[in-house]
């Protein structure tokens, strides 16, 4: 866990909530070859591995800066340069690590399931069917599951009580359904998990986490965008129909009050993300300070939270 370190006042660049000391710390994966042009070599910490992002591999560091420091700017200027010039990227990849103080915590009444582990193959890989004619005409989100969730069992990474594939499909342990029925844990059925190819066989490990419908709505001002330099103001990954609201989440998020049905476990009606590939958008998870608890209390793996605030 990182130190909190010096809490700031909230500035422009941050939500303006009633509650708050929470401190934004952007992570970014910097290119090695450029990351002279704007850091000591000294600064951040080289990763040592190379990776694949599109049709390029890069060799990162890891930089964290928080959005006052001078840099923050810089590294957005660059990225912008360099994807103009020369159809590269400074950074390769970026997070937001939000750290609050005990009090938020305590006062905060609905939290953001997040930073789910994931792991391949998606279960349309391994024969899960999907009826892709119920998904919006547009985005492409909403294609209703129609079989039972096919995996291949052995790549569900084995320390974590919760994971998901590169598709958004949630699997669940057998230590966290027990969780949920024990304290009578509100909003979530489970699903069989059945082994690739398609058996008949269910695993007594394994469950998919089937959130009920009654779903929340997420409202201003939850930012959603590119990057933390890209607000997609041309709305290339915002669908008119209102259901896929954009690509990535760069705030804390936003639920309307009245859309709450008080469950300890809710999903989104908007989904995140984008239809390509075996990737599908996903809806963004929130639990009840009851379900949080337990979870942290019983030392379950596999996901962090984040305040999530009521409007
Ligand atoms: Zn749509």
């Amino acid at each position: 866990m990182k130190s909190p370190g010096k809490l700031e006042k909230v500035g422009p660049l941050r939500p303006l909530y009633e509650v708050g000391n929470m401190k934004e710390v952007y992570e970014f994966r910097v290119q090695e070859k450029y990351a002279s042009r704007l850091f000591e070599p000294s600064a951040g910490e080289k990763l040592g591995w190379t990776k694949q992002f599109g049709d390029k591999f890069v060799t990162v560091r890891k930089i964290e800066l928080s959005a006052d420091d001078p840099k923050f700017r810089r590294v957005g200027e660059l990225n912008a340069l360099l994807q103009k010039n020369r159809d590269d990227f400074f950074f390769a990849g970026w997070n937001i690590n939000r750290c609050y103080t005990a009090s938020d915590i305590a006062q905060a009444r609905l939290f953001l399931l997040c930073r789910i582990a994931t792991f391949e193959p998606a279960g349309e890989e391994c024969g899960t069917q999907y009826d892709e004619s119920a998904a919006c005409s547009s985005c492409k989100s909403k294609a209703k599951q129609v079989s039972p969730l096919f995996l291949d069992w052995k790549r569900i990474p084995k320390s974590k009580d919760i994971a998901r594939t590169i598709a958004g499909e949630v699997v669940v342990s057998k230590r966290m359904v027990e969780l949920f029925e024990r304290h009578s844990i509100t909003g979530a059925k489970f699903g069989p998990v059945c082994h690739r190819p398609t058996t008949s066989a269910e695993s007594k490990e394994w469950f998919q986490l089937l959130v009920k419908p009654g779903y929340a709505e997420v409202a201003a001002p939850t930012k959603m965008g590119i990057n933390p330099f890209d607000e997609d103001v041309t709305g290339q990954y915002r669908c008119s129909h209102g259901d896929l609201i954009g690509l990535a989440r760069l705030s804390e998020v936003s639920i309307s009050r009245s859309s709450y049905n008080g469950s300890d476990i809710i999903a989104s009606r908007q989904f995140m993300g984008t239809r390509r590939g075996l990737l599908r958008p996903e809806r963004f998870l929130l639990v009840s300070p009851k379900l949080r608890q337990l979870i942290k209390k019983e030392k379950l793996t596999g996901c962090e939270f984040e305040v999530a605030h009521f409007v």
